[in-house]
């Protein structure tokens, strides 16, 4: 099957690669209808995260299950399926509890490459989510935006316990960040300050629900939010990039007793403990557990509540990958869907 393989930073080539087979009686076999590229994906594509020899990429799909192990009992062949970056069981006491990123058999779906036409899916029973029928086209790119930016986004806004009367803040005009505004509007927040300085990027965070746009960065940011804020600062601030300038924003936007949600996979971000220590500010976040959300999610998008795949707003044929890689690199695409 073809399916795109990193070999170096910046090089990125879809080859041969063999065909996924049955390895655990717990696997399915998807045919992938639709991946992405991920904003994570480009920490390695610009060398900032080391690869070891040429990787496997992807791990964002859905797809039509083809077959399935002798231990998979709910998930069929010929079923359309998302399912979430990390691969869980969903029934051991930290999925029990809504944690499946943490699973304690968990598996990273990126370490299997689901930017290709097939995929191997651990513990399908646990992972995969059938839709209720075979999706109408235009709903494929809202569902594969369910399997990893909008659950993402969603439990970011969970964790900064977005919910009615509440001041929402989102650092981050990726994917992610534009899908938490979206999470936001759904949760009932009351005002939505999206931060970014790129038009189109402002647009679909209006579209989404954000109700204020803040262009500075930095001090400024947090000035400006403290502008909009009486002076107290979000009730609740969303982080969606990872980087020690938007942590350190998040966390100084947030007023004493708020809640921040970090999302944005981390790089270098340290915290001095003084500052958090007089901040009285709530930190929750990490690898978002999709997982837990992609049942409601999947009933938003097919009932067309919701319709995130606005975030797609480039789509090119698998083949060209690399094409789609060097257009989220260069943020002249949001985010890139691949068919395969
Ligand atoms: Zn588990």
């Amino acid at each position: 099957m073809r399916g795109v393989v990193l070999h170096a930073p910046g090089d990125v080539r879809v080859e041969e690669r063999p065909d996924p087979v049955i390895i655990e009686p717990t696997d399915a076999i998807i045919r992938v209808t639709a991946a992405c590229v991920c904003g994570s994906d480009l920490w390695p594509y610009r060398g900032v995260e080391k690869l070891d020899g040429p990787a496997p990429m992807g791990h964002e799909y859905v797809g039509i299950v083809e077959e399935v192990g002798s231990q998979v009992t709910t998930i069929k062949p010929g079923q359309f399926v998302v399912g979430s970056f990390w691969a869980s069981d969903n029934t051991c006491e930290i999925c029990a509890s809504g944690y499946q990123s943490g699973c304690v058999h968990r598996v990273l779906m990126g370490t299997i490459g689901t930017q290709a036409e097939r995929a191997r899916i651990p513990l399908a029973d646990g992972t995969l989510v059938a839709t209720p029928t075979m999706p109408d086209a235009d709903l494929i790119p809202s569902l594969l935006a369910a399997s990893d930016v909008l659950g993402t986004g969603w439990f970011a806004a969970v964790a900064a316990q977005t919910g009615p009367g509440k001041t929402v803040a989102v650092v981050g005009d990726g994917a992610v960040g534009l899908c938490a505004v979206l999470a936001a509007r759904q949760l009932g927040a009351e005002r939505i300050i999206a931060m970014s300085r790129h038009a189109p990027r402002q647009e679909l965070a209006r579209a989404f629900g954000a109700t204020d746009i803040v262009t500075e960065r930095g001090d400024e940011g947090v000035a400006a939010i403290k502008e909009l804020t009486a002076g107290l600062g979000a009730h609740s601030v969303v982080e969606a990039v990872g980087t020690q300038e938007s942590m350190t924003q998040a966390l100084r936007s947030t007023r004493p007793g708020g809640h921040v949600g970090f999302v944005g996979v981390s790089h270098d971000v340290s915290l001095p403990g003084d500052e958090l220590f007089m901040s009285l500010v709530h930190l929750h976040g990490g690898p978002a557990p999709v997982r837990q959300y992609l049942p409601k999610l999947i009933e938003l998008i097919c009932d067309r509540t919701i319709d995130p795949g606005k975030v797609f707003d480039l789509t090119l044929p698998l083949d060209q990958a690399a094409e789609g890689y060097r257009a989220m690199d260069e943020r002249r695409a949001v985010k890139v869907l691949l068919t395969p």
